[in-house]
């Protein structure tokens, strides 16, 4: 998912807002929804689908205020549906507050339950939050901004797992995230005003200055008296463990995360891949369009001519659930359709960022084939994906993940590839950040989780 705030009064703040959310729409697709405050009350209009097609310049005019929040969602927990979509509303002691969410909780059960909330009285790990945050200024008679930031701070410490925050109040907006910092977060500077976003691209859309990132266990509150910084009491200092995916596929490749550019990070994977895992071919293609960086730095390395290989229809949304097999190998040519020339009767080195259940990645092998080229040698920009993630990425059971069940040589077979390579663990971290590879989560990668999970089925 993707979160924005801004406290910005006297400026038409839903529509920045709107312009941070379409930076950050590559977050999330599902569904997307903006709060603001006027300093008394709080407005929420969400909807499912992009970001454009939810909002238009008369909803957005609708959505007066001085300070908001957005959220782009892409569903880790909880279904996709227009009751999930945030910012999530919440009301206790006459205070108000919306809170839209990064990442995702691994003991949102315990919470509920403690709660009282059966399995269906809540839709996601946000809302289960944001109703802990309700009870906790249940019965506090000094119901007023600093009641709602200590409140906060009180609950914060009793979430465990990922989170990147952002809470809207009547006078105030606070980000949060996380003591081990899975998911991005950053503070930016506009004329007038302050911005939290989860990538820095979508600070440069609006016109901030990137003023730093939020630190993991670190709380900032935004009010007319300015930035303060706080530490909610965390049970425990861990070592930061800022998501490695994150630069593999998920963030824009112009953003910056620990001050590392991710497009030259993926480029990086790139140069490390070639001399790790050499190919005799005739050129290098990308799967466009996060594994182009990396077959610029493959290239580049093993001296192989890059080419384009695929044209990817930019139109694309969700692809259709399709009913047959036959359309569902059509929906993988709607988004992907080899450019036969480049390719035909060559060794191609074909790259790809990561692969995770293999299934669109098998079609688009069969349509090179079917393209002529004399021979696939597919190479990975990550280590093999064995164990689901719990802290915000395309959760799964082990039984989707192809690189838990199967080894590299029957995945090759699978794929149809000629040659199949993986980039291992320390060259990825490495290429990531060269100066510091460490502080980083790779437990999908490791199975060894930073923080207590729900049982992995096997
Ligand atoms: Fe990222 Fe993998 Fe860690 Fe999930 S488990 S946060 S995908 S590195």
């Amino acid at each position: 998912c993707g979160v924005f705030g801004l406290w910005a009064p006297g400026s038409p703040v839903s529509h920045t807002i709107y312009l941070g959310l379409f930076a950050l729409q590559h977050r999330g697709q599902e569904s997307a929804g903006i709060a603001v405050s006027d300093g008394s009350k709080i407005w929420v209009d969400k909807g499912m689908g992009l970001v454009p097609t939810i909002f238009d310049d008369h909803r957005l005019q609708a959505l007066q205020g001085r300070a908001g929040i957005g959220h782009t969602r892409y569903a880790t927990t909880g279904s996709s549906s227009w009751a999930n979509a945030q910012p999530v509303y919440g009301n206790a002691a006459e205070l108000h507050f919306a809170l839209a969410h990064n990442g995702n909780l691994v003991n949102t059960e315990d919470l509920a339950r403690e709660l009282g909330l059966g399995a269906d009285e809540f839709g996601s790990d946000s809302d289960v939050a944001a109703a802990l945050l309700a009870r906790e200024l249940e019965g506090d008679r000094t119901a007023d901004e600093h009641a709602l930031v200590s409140a906060f701070a009180r609950v914060l410490p009793r979430l465990s797992g990922a989170f990147s925050l952002v809470l809207l109040a009547d006078d105030c907006l606070v980000g949060v995230r996380d003591p081990r910092g899975f998911r991005p977060l950053f503070l930016g500077r506009l004329d007038g005003g302050w911005v939290l976003a989860s990538e820095t691209p979508a600070l440069d859309v609006v016109g901030a200055e990137v003023v730093r990132e939020v630190e993991p266990g670190e709380m900032v509150v935004i009010d007319a008296d300015g930035v303060r910084s706080l530490r909610p009491s965390w049970p425990e200092t861990p070592e930061p463990r800022l998501c490695s995916f994150e630069y593999v596929y998920f963030a824009r490749p112009d953003g910056y995360l620990r001050g590392q550019n991710v497009h030259r990070a993926r480029q990086r994977m790139g140069e490390e891949l070639a001399r790790q895992a050499p190919a005799d071919a005739d050129v290098v293609v990308p799967i466009p369009e996060s594994s182009i960086p990396g077959a610029q730095g493959y290239a580049h390395e093993s001296g192989i001519p890059y080419v384009d290989g695929f044209i990817k229809n930019r139109y694309i949304g969700r692809t259709f659930i399709a009913p047959t097999q036959e359309l569902r190998r059509n929906a993988v040519r709607i988004k992907l359709n080899p450019i036969r020339d480049n390719v035909a009767g060559k060794r191609v080195v074909v790259i790809e960022d990561s692969i995770v259940r293999a299934t669109t990645l098998r079609e688009t092998m069969r349509m090179l084939r079917q393209a002529d080229v004399a021979e696939i040698h597919l190479r990975v920009l990550s280590p093999p994906y064995r164990w689901p993630c719990f802290y915000g990425m395309a959760t799964t059971d082990r039984s989707q993940l192809i690189a838990a069940e199967l080894e590299v040589d029957q995945i090759r077979e699978y794929l149809g590839a000629d040659s199949l390579a993986y980039l291992e663990s320390d060259a990825m971290l490495r290429a990531i950040d060269p100066q510091n590879p460490s502080g980083l989560c790779t437990a999908c990668l490791t199975g060894d989780y930073p923080t207590p999970v729900p049982s992995v089925p096997s």
